[in-house]
């Protein structure tokens, strides 16, 4: 398997050595995974050195890799509009990793601040290469009074539709019984209609399974209220974002939550990184939690064929939590972040 490592900045590199110190130890386990990795200095210290995120054919460099484990990026000193738009986009775009997979799990031995009648554990799958976040659109000057800005949301109907087909895909090969389609097509009524239409078209082609389309302002209300009763969710670029920051406040925090960017077809690699960002407020302390990348490292093991050896990482993830000895202080402990990859790594001794 060939890995191409970008930890990039701030708390990145801290949780990537965590994951990379969990995968080594899979290979040591395993002699069928054979591992071959390479780190790739490209972030915003590169920025600083060069005035480039990555060099210009990163893409066609990137592109004979099996998959990409990505940490975090974002500096004081780069505008977020340069880390997002000149590293991250690029990949998800130009790969075509059109699903953003964001798991919703409460795992054993962490404590959701809500009080839920069962444990929190649905999926959401967030549309990643279209949608609000585009590049078109622009600012108009005119009589200060006067100025505005447009920003144009593209949604087409061959990216709803792979996108739903995924989430309902995923409900059918999992027994999950509803999809719950994240919306607003009553306020806006040319993208998120066709969003509508195109959801409920495929959802036709599984007639078992139940569409639940909700606004999404209701649903933010519902994923505080009764958030056990979700299973799989769907939601275009913008919606997903922000509910999947709101759902790993739900299950524990940032420090827990992994995604995955994924091209479903493998034509090109498809990218695993948590949905934390730098965390510059505690950046070189070596305090940061380093789960959500593991998690992120687990996610890419399953989708590139190795769903053994990411149960076997959840397994001692899952009993470190369980535990509830050692733990980073997100987790209202005291360990450090390679206390916590240590302890991890000497649960997954115990497993095998
Ligand atoms: P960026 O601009 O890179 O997204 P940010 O500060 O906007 O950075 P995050 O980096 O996601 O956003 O951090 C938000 C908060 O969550 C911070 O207070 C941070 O310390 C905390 N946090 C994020 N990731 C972790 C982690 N792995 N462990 C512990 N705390 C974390
Ligand atoms: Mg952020």
């Amino acid at each position: 398997m060939k890995l191409a490592v970008m930890a990039g900045d701030g708390i990145g590199p801290e949780v990537m050595n965590e994951a990379l110190k969990v995968l080594n130890t899979l290979s040591s386990l395993d002699s069928t995974l054979q591992l071959e990795m390479e780190e790739l200095p490209w972030s915003s210290a590169y920025y600083m050195e060069t005035g480039r995120m990555m060099p210009a054919d990163a893409l066609s460099y990137l592109q004979h890799f099996d998959a990409i484990l990505f940490g975090a990026i974002g500096d004081a000193r780069v505008p977020d509009e340069v880390t997002i738009w000149d590293l991250i986009m690029p990949i998800r775009k130009e790969f075509q990793q059109y699903v953003n997979v964001r798991p919703v799990k409460q795992l054993k031995g962490v404590a959701s601040p809500l009080d839920t009648k069962a444990p929190i554990d649905f999926v959401v799958f967030r549309e990643n290469a279209e949608g609000e976040y585009s590049h078109m659109g622009g600012r108009m000057y005119g009589q200060t009074s006067q100025e505005m800005a447009v920003q144009t949301t593209v949604m087409t109907k061959a990216g709803i539709r792979r996108l739903s087909r995924y989430g309902f895909d995923y409900a059918r090969k999992h027994g999950k019984k509803t999809v719950t389609s994240a919306t607003k097509s009553n306020a806006i009524i040319h993208t998120m209609k066709l969003w509508d239409d195109v959801v409920r078209e495929v959802g036709q082609e599984y007639p078992e399974i139940r569409l639940s389309p909700v606004y999404i302002d209701a649903l933010a209300a519902y994923f505080i209220n009764r958030p056990e009763s979700f299973e799989v969710v769907i939601a275009s670029n913008l919606f997903g974002d922000i509910l999947t920051d709101l759902g790993a406040g739900i299950v524990g925090g940032l420090g827990l939550s992994p995604s995955a960017n994924l091209n479903p077809e493998g034509q090109f690699p498809s990218m695993f990184e948590p949905i934390h960002g730098s965390a510059p407020d505690i950046s070189g302390k070596g305090i940061a939690n380093p789960v959500a990348q593991i998690w992120s490292a687990a996610l890419m093991l399953e989708h590139n064929g190795r769903p053994d050896l990411s149960d076997l990482v959840m397994n001692g993830m899952e009993a470190v939590l369980a535990e509830q000895e050692i733990r980073t202080p997100d987790l209202g402990g005291k360990s450090s972040t390679a206390d916590m990859g240590d302890a991890i790594i000497r649960a997954i001794h115990a497993h095998t």
